[in-house]
């Protein structure tokens, strides 16, 4: 049976909006950060139609000379690809600001999905030589102790990110959305706001299948996106027996497998790499079956491992902060 590659599949936002199901991740290495752009123009050309970013990563003006690069050479048009980006807790109180920043960077209009990073508010502190337009990004005391701002809800951003969606005559955005919300907060959000959330982004792979919040984003139609499918730096999720045997069974490569064990799931995923050969040798679909994601899904049941657990992180409940 032909099966389409993981490029050419898509979902559909409880807005409508279609947002393909691989993206390509591109929290890059600081010191590796413009390696992003040949990434970026490599995807597209291997058939990839999704970036996901972020104000944080540094990587927003690599991918603005990327795009602009692939619009002149007639590659793409603007509306044929799907960008992704999130506002920072820096800017918790000012997201239209981070947005101008994030388009000014992309060198764009609008981002296809806006997402809240974190729901966490950090002290703006300026840091002209080595920050982000200026601003620290991780404004920290010590080597482990962000600098949380005083009296704040991270309620506050996501209201925010509702209002610019919400007005008429601001195009910047056409969805919004979530990342790193455990189900208590988007209990709350669901609650409190006017927009449901679009996406959920978070963690998950085969040591962190997250059943529990796949469940309740499926019952409510938010869609989750899952970081950080390979484990992260070093891919060691890439090394599961399980995962090796069925490259093995369907003739395809372990990151394949892994790209395809979400898909199959209605998961959108974002892998990244900064390597063009593994970019464009990574979008094959496997046609894994219900009895094979269960016993994927089974490895982090019994013992589940979260790669992404930042130190600024322990108030949210599934995380410990001890990463
Ligand atoms: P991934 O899980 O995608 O892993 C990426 C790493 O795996 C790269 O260093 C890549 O190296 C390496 N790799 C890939 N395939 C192989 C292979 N076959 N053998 C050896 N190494 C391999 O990591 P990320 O944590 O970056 O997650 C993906 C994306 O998710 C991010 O880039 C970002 O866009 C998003 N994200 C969002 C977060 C959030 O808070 N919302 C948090 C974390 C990530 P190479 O470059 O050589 O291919």
């Amino acid at each position: 049976m032909l099966h389409p590659k993981t490029t050419e599949i898509t979902f559909k936002l409880n807005n409508g909006v279609q947002i393909p199901a691989l993206g390509l991740g591109t929290a890059s290495p600081k010191e590796r950060a413009q390696e992003t752009k040949q990434a970026v123009k490599a995807a597209i050309k291997a058939g990839y139609r999704h970036i996901d970013t972020a104000w944080f990563y540094r990587t927003e003006p690599y991918i603005g000379e990327a795009i602009k690069e692939l619009i002149e050479d007639g590659v793409i048009r603007r509306e044929d690809i799907f960008v992704t980006s999130k506002v920072w807790p820096v800017y918790w109180d000012n997201v239209s600001k981070s947005l101008d920043e994030t388009l000014t960077d992309l060198g764009l209009d609008y981002v296809d999905l806006y997402l809240q990073h974190w729901p966490l508010c950090f002290q703006k502190v300026e840091d002209v030589k080595d920050g982000i337009h200026g601003i620290k990004g991780l404004p920290k005391k010590g080597e482990r102790e962000a600098l949380f701002a005083e009296n704040a809800d991270w309620m506050e951003t996501y209201k925010q990110l509702e209002k610019i969606y919400l007005d008429p005559n601001d195009k910047r955005v056409r969805a919004i959305g979530v990342s790193n919300f455990p189900i208590e907060y988007l209990q709350r959000v669901l609650k409190e706001c006017e927009v449901k959330p679009t996406v959920n982004q978070v963690e998950i792979h085969p040591h962190l299948p997250q059943w529990e919040l796949k469940e309740f984003c499926a019952e409510n139609n938010i869609l989750l996106t899952a970081y950080s499918p390979l484990g992260s730096t070093g891919a060691p999720v890439i090394k599961l027996p399980l995962v090796k045997e069925l490259s093995e069974k369907y003739h395809m490569t372990v990151n394949d497998i892994l790209i395809s064990y979400h898909i199959r799931k209605g998961t959108v995923v974002i892998p990244r790499s900064l390597n063009p050969v593994r970019i464009a040798s990574c979008i094959e679909f496997a046609p894994l079956t219900e009895e094979e994601i269960t016993l994927l899904d089974n490895i982090g049941k019994k013992e589940p491992i979260r790669y992404i657990d930042e130190f600024f992180a322990s108030s949210i409940p599934g995380f410990t902060g001890e990463k």
